[in-house]
């Protein structure tokens, strides 16, 4: 299971944990209406490659 900070607007960015310790923490896409707001975190599941809430019981 990994971690990713997504932007939850319009361009749904998706930073790597890697990416959002390397400063990534906030949308850089300037159309987006969460432009420069915090990304969320999100667990991300490799297996079926889709998102859901940290604490969110997820089976595949
Ligand atoms: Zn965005
Ligand atoms: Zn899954």
């Amino acid at each position: 299971m990994e971690i990713h900070y997504v932007c939850t607007g319009s361009c749904h960015g998706i930073a790597t944990e890697e990416q959002w310790k390397g400063g990534a923490k906030t949308c850089g896409a300037k159309s987006c209406e969460l432009f420069g707001k915090p990304l969320a975190k999100r667990m991300f599941c490799s297996k079926c490659k889709k998102h859901f809430n940290p604490g969110e019981k997820h089976s595949c």
